[in-house]
């Protein structure tokens, strides 16, 4: 058989730990025999990140500037017990933050449906995609610890001097007080990638936040995206029979529970990141997540939400086998395919992508799965694989198909 063949590279940011053990897995058992892979290679381990400063991070994600789709393998964000580990330089910032603050960009993630493997929620039917906002809010917030009686304010003070104040409390006693923000720059951009995400994907946006009680901070957020959406996808949503529906995020939560899934729900930072556990463990497993950055340039970065397995990691270094799930790691690469065959017109690499990602379910559904999913799946007559040989029989099920 012909290899499929590529016209631009893909950026092809390699990472740490278990994962990259099954990223040289992939390719050599699932991409390298079908696809004549064109990659731009840039190794983010962290020996390397080490050893150039970090600077390949940025390099990697100026490349995904210029090439437009990247595909990363999880990495990991080091903390004083890794500073030791590998003996690092410095404390190294997270590769996704930096990927993140480059490309400016929003992550959605959505989990991977599979027979066998139900949702803990009988009536999710679709995929629930998460797209959460990663400026700001909590997350960049100064906080005090107020010992006793006295007036906390909010003090805004103008380049020309004018100072313009709000009280926040007048204490009586101890307590606490927080000051955040965000900028409209970041919350617009949040808007498009969600709306933009909507159109390439075929899915309604749903938008919650507390306005009703937020009315300066939260509210603005739902004028920005009500005007984004006004003025630069109204008539795209239309035209695509699609609905950009706004509520309040306790509205949501209920709505959510009871919907059948298949649509694209927007959350701000810390809504976002409670909201993502909770829809990915619900769906089943933090394995079958996937995780793209998108942002409002249209660059497209694929990920799987998970980090890089290090007690499987541990294990495989004292030479014994590892059931670690691949399927997030796999659609990452399928995805990163598919966008680079819509946009080059290659047809052939689309239906590849699609083909992967059939083999990969095909497999799990005849009952032969990694460890992860044989303990939560509803199928009889499981078999348990290690992760190279489920890798190996997701490859037997590509070619039967092709
Ligand atoms: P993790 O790699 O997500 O793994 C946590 C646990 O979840 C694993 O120990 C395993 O449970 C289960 N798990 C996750 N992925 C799995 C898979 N593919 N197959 C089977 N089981 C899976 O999180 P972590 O161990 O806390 O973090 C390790 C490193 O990853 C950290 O250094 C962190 O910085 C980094 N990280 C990177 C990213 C990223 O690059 N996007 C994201 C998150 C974390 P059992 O042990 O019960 O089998
Ligand atoms: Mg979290």
């Amino acid at each position: 058989m012909e290899k499929i063949r590529m016209k631009t590279p893909l950026v092809e940011m390699d990472g740490d730990e278990m994962t990259r053990i099954l990223w040289q897995m992939i390719k050599d058992e699932l991409l390298l025999p079908f696809v004549e892979l064109k990659t731009e290679y840039y190794d983010l381990g962290l020996k390397k990140r080490d050893e150039t400063d970090d600077r390949i991070t940025a390099e990697a994600a100026e490349a995904t500037k210029k090439y437009g789709v990247a595909v990363k393998c999880a990495t990991i964000t080091p903390n004083a017990a890794r500073v030791e580990e590998y003996g690092l330089k410095e404390m190294w910032k997270s590769p996704n933050g930096t990927i993140r603050a480059i490309l400016d960009g929003t992550v959605f993630r959505a989990p991977i449906i599979v027979k066998g493997i139900e949702p803990y929620v009988k009536t999710w039917k679709k995929p629930i995609t998460l797209a959460r906002h990663a400026y700001g809010d909590v997350y960049k917030a100064s906080e005090m610890q107020i010992p006793g009686p006295g007036k906390v304010e909010l003090v805004y003070t103008a380049k020309d001097g004018e100072k313009s104040a709000v009280t926040v409390h007048e204490f009586k006693g101890p307590g606490i007080v927080q000051g955040m923000h965000n900028l409209d720059s970041s919350i617009t951009s949040f808007a498009r990638s969600c709306f933009q995400y909507a159109v390439d994907t075929k899915q309604d946006v749903w938008f919650a936040t507390k306005d009703t009680i937020s009315k300066k901070y939260d509210h603005h957020f739902k004028d920005i995206f009500q005007q984004i959406f006004d003025e630069e996808y109204r008539e795209a949503f239309e035209k695509a029979g699609l609905t950009y529906f706004y509520t309040l995020i306790d509205d949501a939560v209920a709505r959510v529970v009871k919907s059948e899934g298949g649509f694209i729900w927007a959350c701000k930072n810390y809504d976002g990141d409670v909201m993502s556990d909770l829809v990915a463990t619900a769906f089943g497993s933090l394995a079958m997540m996937t995780s793209v950055l998108v942002s409002p340039q249209g660059y497209y970065e694929y990920e799987a939400a998970h980090g890089t397995v290090q007690r499987h990691y541990y294990q495989h270094l004292e030479g014994k086998e590892t059931s670690t799930n691949p399927i997030a790691t796999i659609f990452a690469w399928s995805g990163a395919l598919r966008k680079r065959g819509e946009l080059d017109g290659l047809p052939e690499l689309i239906r590849f992508a699609d083909v992967l990602e059939q083999a990969s379910l095909k497999t799990i559904e005849s009952g032969r799965m990694t460890k992860d999913l044989a303990l939560i799946t509803e199928l009889p007559d499981v078999q348990v694989l290690n992760s190279a040989d489920f890798i190996r029989a997701i490859r037997g099920e590509i070619e039967a198909i092709l």
